[in-house]
């Protein structure tokens, strides 16, 4: 169905190698850099050409490996990190925020990011990551013995700098200029409470971890009373869906066509998901998160999944049971 824009990158995806460095659309550049450790690889920084200098979708991942990767590409595609201007930051997770800081440091860019995935107003509202994480694994219902080592492993993971300061925060579509280029920010939440897409008004869209061409979305974590991110997904894919973008431009995987029939294909899985939830939950009173997510198909049985992905598979089917019936409070 994701039909790939450009057909090597597509390739080194399937073959789960990192892509190279590769030209998008006339001026726009697809900058993978490492993940190691992690089962994602590598993420996509998306670099646009303007008269006002670079600017760039999201900021890879602080490790020495991913940064050299990372200035080496903006060289070989004719820039410097000490030109790039904006930095747009799709959302607040360790892979995507990872050297904003840094790049603010040597070239005064502006970091812009969603008004509820600043930490300023994160950590007001909700609390720092590892904080909603734990609040999060109490509400599923999981034995206490299994909330403590998906903690513990989390903890061993989250490199988070929950210091970033951020100069510009969007909580409404915001258009900003760039010479002839436009970049609309468009709030799209279920990922993450202030997940932001980005619009080039050229017609590329910069999903961040929203719309992959393969596989679901991970929904966010579900740590307040009020908290839907399922029907906060939905919204988001059609606000998506009617962009009106010819190319997607997501921060994992590979850039794709035909946007709209994606955005209808994950609402329709989506959608199905939280049909199975339902009738999962309604086999008895007082199902709890933990009952359902061991219960519904993954990939693989639960069980032969890893400590990581049950914990990303919990915190998904918690957030389907909270938007099924409005329980797992
Ligand atoms: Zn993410
Ligand atoms: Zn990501």
């Amino acid at each position: 169905m994701s039909i790939p824009v450009i057909d090597a990158h597509a390739a080194s995806y399937r073959a789960r190698q990192m892509p190279a460095t590769a030209e998008v659309a006339r001026g726009v550049w697809a900058i993978p850099v490492p993940l190691s450790g992690s089962a994602l690889r590598y993420v996509v920084v998306f670099l646009i050409d303007t008269d006002d200098g670079a600017v760039l979708i999201d900021a890879g991942y602080d490790h020495p490996a991913c940064w050299r990767s990372f200035t080496r590409s903006v060289t070989a595609v004719g820039h410097r990190v000490e030109t790039i201007s904006t930095v747009f930051l799709t959302h607040n997770h360790p892979d995507h925020v990872g050297f904003a800081g840094r790049i603010r440091t040597l070239s005064g860019a502006r970091v812009v990011i969603g008004n509820a995935d600043d930490f300023a107003t994160m950590h007001r509202v909700r609390g720092g990551f590892l904080t909603q994480l734990r609040t999060a694994l109490a509400l599923t219902g999981a034995p206490p013995e299994v909330v403590d080592s998906m903690y513990a492993d989390a903890m061993a993971v989250a490199t988070h700098h929950e210091d970033l300061r951020i100069d510009e925060t969007v909580a409404d579509d915001t258009e900003f200029r760039f010479g002839d280029v436009t970049i609309r920010a468009v709030p799209a939440p279920g990922h993450t409470y202030g997940h932001t897409v980005y619009f080039d008004t050229r017609g590329l869209v910069f999903t961040g971890d929203t719309m992959m061409p393969e596989g679901p979305a991970q929904l966010a974590i579900v740590s307040r009373p009020d908290d839907d991110p399922a029907a906060d997904l939905f919204r988001t894919l059609a606000r998506i869906r009617d962009l009106g973008a010819t190319i997607a431009c997501p921060a994992h995987q590979f850039p794709y066509r035909e946007v709209a029939a994606r955005a209808d294909e994950l609402t329709a899985y989506h959608r199905d998901e939280v049909a199975v939830v339902r009738e999962l939950a309604g086999a008895g009173a007082g199902t709890t998160a933990w009952d359902v997510a061991r219960r519904m198909r993954w990939r693989r049985p639960w069980d032969e999944l890893g400590r990581g992905t049950q914990r990303f598979s919990l915190v998904h089917a918690h957030a389907l049971l909270r938007h099924a019936t409005g329980v797992g409070r």
